[in-house]
């Protein structure tokens, strides 16, 4: 049986590239059906069509509300910013479209037994992964697994370089900070190659952060130049919005080439030519460039490097040919950066060398060479209550770059006896104060064994896998309570949800078949009741809450620090109440119940104040007024 091929998928927010692996071990680029590498990342719904790419690209200028762009900086969101035709779709059924048009590529040119590797930026959170596996999976997608950006370009440069086979005379380590500024997303990773092996040491990034920030500044500047001048913002309609994207997009890149341009801007009937200089452009977004180099010193911080010991400076992504973006970073690093792969092909080789190498592992064959150690972006912790303070805390299990797969483990105890059920509450953050944390899920641990004396122990733990995605495990010693927790998400498609959207995008359904699966998207907002896994089946039940609500947190864990710590990393062991924990917010009815009685006392305290008024003698008042 012939192995399937190794794919690699760059799905960027502005453009998407596709590569794959050669029996000879070399990646190639994948060319669309429009002969090019990159196709831009825009999707335009017509009736009875999906359309992804260039074409779609040009529809933004004539009609911008059939056309969904960016959509990757929503991903992790329950529904894409911008409503499309009236409906507000979720972002991983937009990427699905995006992913199925790939897909058609690629099996036209090279059959349909391929197996694919889908990249995200290193600072994409859990969520936002699991949106993006899922919308491979909608497309119809072997997808062997979701890797980082600047891993994949790293493995590209590593290849490049030599690294990759062992075989090179490239003995000695190197230390490789890949800077990777895209269109809608910022990264910066630290990793050190050696001969066989990529190890990434520190990652850190904006998702909010890319060229079309850049763009944004120069619309900005373009409009208030011709309201100035004709007292009208093109904004206003969002086809002229459009066209002044455009224009400001392509100013952009011709200031990359030349020290300076003229935009020409033509708007309900009036015209004006705005110079820009380079010089200016680089003024006006300085902030902007600022942040990735503050970014990129935080990086060399959290791995305690010096600049000294970075050895290459890789960049990565459209953006960087923006010459103060290399000028900037060649004053932090006095070093100048490599140009040993492209930046718009680099992530989709290295995601296709990965998939290769997920793939000859399989099969056990090792003839990839290499192997690939990533590390978490963000810390996973759980809510806690601290009772010293009775603050609620974020009690981290995983700390961010952390080399994965990881797995950790927390001693928590019981709060009160006879408790029945604990409550997880899953954070993703550094800040100790859940609320500046993203809670991300949550799930329950129900039916522990009757008569439970309070303080008794309970094991909950992460496990991380190498593509960033989180299961959760509790245990409880002494009982048959072993269970493998499934999260309820704070957003995100449910299973049951993927199942009805996924015949629609991988049969090329058009937007009317959306249109009736959009109609019930509310649906999609209220979660399932959260499921156990358990050596002995158990059914829980819980009211769902809606995604975009802060979820019930009257069950929380608790720090006890009068309980013994059982050696856990001198963390103290955590509380974990019940569901009927006195915390609880009281039920609604003895909420009405005080409001009825307090009502009825304050309608006799006015009647009786009332007849005080007209017979003082009769109905004294036992108050001064
Ligand atoms: P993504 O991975 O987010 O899709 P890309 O790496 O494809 O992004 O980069 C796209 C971004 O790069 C866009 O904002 C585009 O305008 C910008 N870009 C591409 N070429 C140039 C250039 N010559 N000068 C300035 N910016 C450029
Ligand atoms: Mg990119």
């Amino acid at each position: 049986m012939a192995t399937p091929r190794p794919v690699g998928i760059d799905l960027g927010t502005t453009y998407s590239a596709v590569a794959w692996v050669d029996s000879a071990g070399r990646t190639k680029m994948v060319r669309s059906a429009d002969g090019e590498i990159l196709t831009p990342s825009e999707v335009l719904f017509q009736d009875g069509k999906v359309t992804v790419g260039r074409e779609a690209h040009y529809a933004t200028l004539v009609e911008p509300g059939r056309v969904a762009q960016w959509v990757k900086r929503d991903m992790g969101q329950k529904v894409y910013a911008r409503p499309i035709l009236g409906n507000y779709l979720p972002p991983e059924v937009i990427q699905a479209c995006i992913l199925r048009r790939l897909k058609a590529d690629l099996v036209a040119a090279l059959g349909p037994d391929v197996r694919v590797v889908i990249t995200v930026p290193a600072y994409f959170d859990e969520p936002r992964r699991k949106a993006t596996a899922d919308a491979g999976e909608m497309a119809g997608l072997d997808v062997l697994d979701i890797v980082d950006e600047p891993t994949a370009a790293a493995l590209a440069f590593g290849e490049s370089v030599g690294y990759l086979s062992g075989s090179s005379d490239t003995s000695r380590e190197m230390t490789v900070l890949v800077y990777d500024l895209g269109g809608g997303t910022f990264d910066v990773t630290l990793l050190q190659l050696a001969p066989g092996h990529v190890q990434c040491l520190a990652t850190d990034g904006d998702v909010q952060l890319g060229g079309h920030d850049w763009d944004m500044r120069l619309v900005e500047h373009l409009a208030r130049a011709f309201k100035q001048e004709h007292g009208i913002d093109p904004r206003e309609d969002p086809v002229g919005e459009g066209r002044l994207i455009e224009s400001a997009v392509e100013a952009k890149h011709a200031l990359s080439a030349r020290s300076r341009t003229t935009v020409h801007i033509e708007h309900d009937g009036q015209s004006l030519d705005v110079p820009i200089s380079r010089t200016e452009f680089t003024d006006m977004t300085a902030d902007l460039l600022e942040r990735t180099l503050c970014t990129s010193r935080q990086v060399l911080a959290a791995a305690g490097m010096p600049w000294s010991c970075v050895d290459r400076l890789l960049l990565v992504g459209g953006s960087t040919r923006m010459p103060m973006v290399v000028e900037a970073l060649e004053t932090l690093t006095d070093r100048q950066p490599d140009r040993s792969v492209n930046p718009d092909e680099a992530v989709a080789r290295g995601a296709a060398l990965y998939a290769r190498y997920l793939l000859t592992d399989e099969t056990a064959s090792k003839t990839a060479g290499f192997t690939v150690t990533n590390v978490n972006a963000h810390s996973l912790g759980i809510e806690s209550i601290d009772p010293a303070t009775l603050q609620k805390t974020n009690v981290i299990l995983i700390p961010r770059n952390t080399p994965l797969p990881a797995s950790f483990t927390k001693k928590f105890t019981t709060k009160s006896e006879n408790q029945r059920s604990i409550v997880i509450q899953v954070l993703q953050g550094e800040n100790t104060d859940p609320a500046e944390c993203a809670a991300i899920g949550r799930t329950m641990l129900a039916d522990l064994p009757e008569g439970l004396p309070a303080n008794w122990p309970v094991e909950v733990s992460f496990e991380y896998e190498a593509n960033g995605r989180l299961r959760v495990y509790a245990v409880v010693p002494e009982t048959e309570r072993e269970v493998t927790l499934e999260l309820e998400r704070t957003v995100g498609l449910s299973d049951e949800r993927l199942g009805d959207w996924r015949p629609l995008i991988s049969s090329e359904a058009g937007f009317d078949a959306f249109d009736a699966m959009l109609n019930d998207t509310k649906e999609d907002a209220l979660p399932a009741v959260p499921s156990l896994t358990s050596t002995n089946p158990t059914t829980v039940t819980s009211t769902p809450t809606r995604p975009d609500e802060t979820p019930d947190m009257s069950a929380t864990t608790a720090f006890d620090r009068s309980s013994p710590d059982e050696g856990d990393r001198d963390e103290p062991p955590v509380t974990i109440s019940s569901g009927s924990d006195a915390t609880k917010p009281p039920p609604c009815w003895i909420v009405w119940l005080i409001m009825w009685i307090t009502s009825g006392a304050a309608g006799l305290a006015a009647g009786y104040y009332w007849l005080s008024l007209r017979q003082p003698d009769r109905f004294p008042l036992p108050w001064n007024l």
